[in-house]
């Protein structure tokens, strides 16, 4: 039997993505990684999941999209479980920036030159880098095999055109690269890290993907059909701390006062978001607004969170 909150929320989607969808109409889709241009601007779709198996979904909820800069998350959880937190916190801060996502301006500024978070672009490269496997390959299938079995899903796939759209337009993230490399804190080829990272940022999904991840998250790492601890629990709280301080770009603040949940977006118009304990949530829009955020999947959060009574703070 589903929840009372959930057949509420299943009634009420239809009608709050219809007041949503006007919004993307004033985003536009990212085109820096050429093939994600293909997108459809006025999509926007939701799924979420409780624990409890029920689900709530509306819109345009089957398209598939790649995760972009959500799969930083748990490529920080990877690394984290192969490494520990006093390896990973020496070569990546802990601070938001106030910067693009790609911005390497600090880097130069700031001593240690390392990156300020492991949301940033540096502070995602650093991390991917310190991911375990004996090469390149066995990298991309150790994520690859973490990803499907935090989604549930062992369907889940690396999109190649996206991949090879970004690998040949990737002259930002290359440069940041060799910046982290000059200063010893890339410890391995910069064109191997960096085929790590794109691969994952090519992952693809769909929204109840994006949702089955995000409830084991708000389970506080629990498989949500086997019980078993798939992520240690301080992990997934440093994982859900970045996600409210620093997951929405340099709109995490207004998100934070807004939503009040902890999100993580990326370029493709994904948004992941959880209500801590009771749902996964996933939501697409590739339009984004001026910050790169899902411009019609920020107003639909809002307008669920504020609805429901969700936010944290
Ligand atoms: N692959 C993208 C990049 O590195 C991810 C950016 C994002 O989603 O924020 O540029």
């Amino acid at each position: 039997m589903s929840s009372v909150e959930i057949e509420m929320i299943r009634n009420q989607l239809p009608g709050w993505i219809k007041a949503s969808l006007p919004y993307a109409a004033s985003g536009e889709v990212a085109s820096y990684i050429p093939e994600l241009s293909k997108a459809p601007p006025d999509a926007l779709g939701i799924t979420l999941l409780d624990a409890n198996g029920d689900v709530a979904t509306a819109g345009d909820c089957h398209m598939h999209f790649t995760m972009q800069s959500i799969s930083k998350v748990f490529t920080l959880i990877l690394s984290l479980m192969d490494n520990g937190e006093d390896a990973v916190f020496r070569k990546v801060g802990m601070e938001p920036t106030g910067d693009n996502f790609n911005s390497m301006l600090k880097l130069e500024l700031v001593r240690p030159g390392i990156p300020f978070n492991p949301m940033i672009n540096a502070g995602a490269i650093t991390v991917t880098s310190l991911i375990h496997g004996s090469s390149p390959q066995e990298k991309i299938e150790r994520i690859l095999h973490f990803f499907r079995k935090i989604a549930g899903n062992d369907r889940l796939r690396y999109d190649m055109d996206v991949y090879q759209s970004e690998l040949e337009n990737a002259n930002l993230n290359r440069s940041i690269a060799y910046f982290l490399k000059e200063n010893g804190v890339l410890e391995t080829p910069v064109e191997e890290i960096l085929d790590v990272y794109i691969h994952h940022c090519s992952i693809l999904v769909n929204c109840a993907d994006l949702a089955r991840m995000a409830l084991v998250l708000a389970l506080g790492g629990i498989d949500p059909q086997t019980g078993k601890q798939l992520i240690p629990r301080r992990y997934v709280r440093i994982a859900r701390t970045f996600m409210t301080t620093c997951g929405m770009y340099n709109a995490s603040g207004e998100f934070a006062i807004d939503v009040g949940l902890p999100a993580k977006s990326g370029v493709s118009g994904g948004i992941m978001t959880l209500v801590p304990g009771r749902y996964g949530i996933g939501v697409v829009g590739p339009a984004l607004n001026d910050k790169g955020n899902s411009q019609a999947g920020v107003q639909l959060l809002e307008m669920i969170s504020k609805e429901m009574e969700w936010s944290m703070f």
